[in-house]
């Protein structure tokens, strides 16, 4: 098997062996071993670290058995994310979100392309929480479980967003106001976070990074996506803890080439979601 791989996880194994989790591109999550890897320096030096994206040659001796790591060539070290908490916390959550959901034998080309594109972007040092943010909605997407962000899912009624709207984690879709009563746990969400998720619904790949979502809105996003997210796999995002205590980056501005995605109306200092809750 040769293929491109991002490391996901790295142990080590015995007294000189590594064992690396990785999400290949045309086989899915790979667990393979590099024999050797913590004494040759030079096959294996700073190339096994989570996130680690590279090129890689396995070999296998039955299918069920554990495959051999034989190369591996680096492609990207990705070193400002490991050397800045921010941005190591934020890629940590998108590698639990990975190991939870990537299976081996099941390679998903889009994912794979969104997980680089999320590295890519940290390690540029874009807003990283917003990154998150983005990564989040369309991977939720391509395995499946698009957020409904355009019908009610009680009624699956069309919902406009022009006033406070709910989001339901379990039925996956914004509650309209005939249906409120019936749901229990919503997320609010400000009619601008609404447009702004819909805008990132839609746009290709290479020009999401254009969309700018900061703020409350930004933290609106993230309660939804992590409350949604948990529901969704039935389980807590241990990382998520570490991403409330991580330092954060002041938000750069934006470059004159960007499109500043002016939401109307700007969301209400009411609806600003408190720091604990994300
Ligand atoms: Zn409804």
């Amino acid at each position: 098997m040769e293929t491109d791989a991002i490391v996901l996880d790295s142990n080590d194994h015995g007294e000189s062996d590594v064992i690396v989790t990785l999400f290949a591109q045309h086989e899915g999550r790979v667990k393979a071993i590099a024999k050797g890897a913590r004494k040759s320096l030079r096959r294996f030096v700073n190339k096994l670290e989570p996130f680690s994206f590279l090129h890689v040659v396995c070999r296998r001796k039955s299918p069920d058995a554990l495959a051999f790591l034989a190369e591996a060539e680096l492609h990207s070290a990705f070193f400002n994310i490991r050397n800045d908490l921010e941005l190591y916390t934020v890629a940590s959550v998108i590698q639990e979100f990975l190991l939870i959901a990537i299976k081996d034998e099941q390679p998903d080309e889009r994912i794979f392309r969104l997980s680089l594109w999320s590295l890519h972007h940290l390690d540029r040092q874009h807003t990283p929480r917003a990154v998150l943010a983005l990564f989040l909605i369309r991977f939720f997407e391509y395995l499946g479980y698009r957020p409904d962000l355009e019908h009610c899912g009680g009624c699956r009624r069309a919902v406009t967003a022009t006033a406070q709207c709910h989001f339901h984690p379990e039925w996956g879709a914004l509650v309209c106001s005939h249906c409120r009563s019936a749901a229990t746990v919503t997320t609010p969400l400000s009619p601008g976070t609404v447009k702004v998720l819909r805008v990132a619904q839609h746009l290709p790949l290479e020009r999401l990074d254009r969309l700018r979502l900061s703020g409350p809105m930004l933290q609106e996003a993230l309660t939804m996506l992590h409350n949604y997210g948990r529901n969704l796999f039935q389980r807590d995002i241990v990382s998520w803890r570490q991403l409330r205590r991580a330092p954060r980056h002041s938000a750069k501005p934006a470059a004159a080439d960007d499109h500043a995605y002016q939401p109307d109306p700007a969301p209400t200092r009411a609806l600003t979601i408190k720091e604990n809750l994300i």
